[in-house]
């Protein structure tokens, strides 16, 4: 696997306005600094505790992104240096990620995760739900958290007009949460869409940041 050579070339096709995600989950250290050496400084993890120790002892001027569900009792290890919270689904997950951000005297940014495939998973809301979050008086006394868009995984599926139709799906969703509650918002401009398998269709339909992990680092070995 040449990351550095993966990279470069993943991104020279990416259009102007579509930053990259590098997924490096389960992988090593070197294998970040790899990519970090051709220029990428955004990375996802999905699990804490590998997350806080990457986050000490790896460069400074990386961008960290949590790309799953933090489970409550741990947001507070992230708090002080996370940049986005891609997979939030609750108000209870809201209020928690405020009180962390609170503590820490920052603003957290996170993306409400929609469901949009067809598997049936415990993760991700409706736009109803996404509604009655975003007019509860409970988030409205939120003030160290910010919702700047929104997040979906696409069904894992060789049926090409599937995939675009569930990007599409979270595409309306988000230019419907943007009318009618963040008008104002700059931003809220990020639609989180696309991994290694089904990236270029995203980005195609509007992707705004792609998180890609195996076809950058190789396979994980779980
Ligand atoms: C692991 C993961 C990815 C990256 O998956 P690849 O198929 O390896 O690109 C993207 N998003 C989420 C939420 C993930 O958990």
């Amino acid at each position: 696997m040449d990351i550095g050579k993966n990279i470069s070339e993943l991104k020279q096709n990416l259009p102007e306005g579509v930053r990259l995600v590098a997924v490096s989950k389960t992988k090593p250290n070197e294998d970040i600094l790899a990519a970090y050496h051709v220029g990428q400084r955004i990375f996802g993890e999905n699990k804490v505790q590998d997350l806080t120790r990457k986050y000490e002892e790896l460069p400074k001027d990386i961008e960290w992104h949590f790309i799953g569900h933090p489970q409550r009792n741990k947001v507070k290890y992230i708090a002080p240096f996370i940049s986005l919270i891609h997979g939030v689904d609750s108000i209870k997950l809201l209020k928690t990620i405020d009180k962390e951000g609170a503590k820490n005297k920052r603003v957290i940014k996170c993306l409400l995760q929609f469901h949009i495939a067809e598997e049936a998973t415990k993760f991700g809301l409706s736009e109803p739900e996404a509604v009655g979050i975003l007019t509860s008086r409970e988030f409205a006394e939120l003030n160290n958290v910010e919702v700047v868009g929104v997040m979906g995984m696409a069904t894992y599926t060789d049926d090409e007009n599937q995939i675009r139709k569930e990007f599409q799906t979270l595409k309306e969703i988000f230019t419907e949460l943007k009318r009618n509650f963040f008008a104002e918002s700059d931003s809220f401009c990020e639609i989180s869409m696309g991994m290694s398998d089904d990236y270029p269709l995203a980005v195609d339909e509007g992707s705004t940041l792609i998180r890609v992990g195996s076809k950058i680092f190789g396979r994980r070995n779980y």
